[in-house]
């Protein structure tokens, strides 16, 4: 019974050290299939999946607009205050009205959990996930950004 439970052990053992080794030999003669990345040396060509969330960034077009009416809705949505809209009232030169402008979309990149609510949430699709995720700093408070840029202005004709 001994001899019989220590053979069929070897032979179970064996058997799963060939299964293992199916996977190995399989990427062995198949290297373009290997799907392991050399980073950082890749950094140049390399290319994140779509769904990836590196980060919140506001879309800026070439004249340097954005679609941001500073509605809050984004810093309503998000669970742990990672978005501070800091608004202003500016005399809309169409309507003679006044109107709210943002005056800074503020985002603490440190303790956003990148849930993707606030881009869900947003009406005019101001917002995105961007993919860069090098976010390694010395000093903390650089993961503070202001997301509107110098000088940006909102898109005419978005309310
Ligand atoms: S992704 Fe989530 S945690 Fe990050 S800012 Fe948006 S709502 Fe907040
Ligand atoms: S990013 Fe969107 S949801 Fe947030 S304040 Fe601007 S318009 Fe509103």
């Amino acid at each position: 019974m001994g001899l019989k439970k220590y053979i069929s052990d070897i032979f179970y053992g064996v058997k799963s050290l060939i299964t293992g080794m199916k996977v190995t030999g399989h990427y062995f003669v198949r290297p373009k299939e290997i799907i392991t990345q050399q980073y950082p040396e890749n950094r140049e060509s390399l290319k994140m999946f779509d769904r990836f969330r590196g980060e919140v960034v506001l879309i800026h077009d070439e004249n340097n607009m954005h679609k941001c009416t500073g509605c809050s809705a984004c810093e309503l949505a998000c669970p742990n205050g990672s978005i501070e809209i800091i608004s202003d009232k500016v005399i809309d030169p169409e309507t003679g009205k006044s109107t709210k402008v943002i005056d800074k979309f503020v985002y603490h990149l440190s303790m956003c959990t990148f849930c993707n609510l606030c881009i869900l949430s947003c009406p005019t699709d101001a917002i995105k996930m961007a993919q860069n995720f090098e976010h390694s700093v010395f000093d903390r408070s650089e993961l503070t950004k202001v997301l509107n840029k110098p000088g940006s202005k909102i898109m005419p004709g978005i309310r």
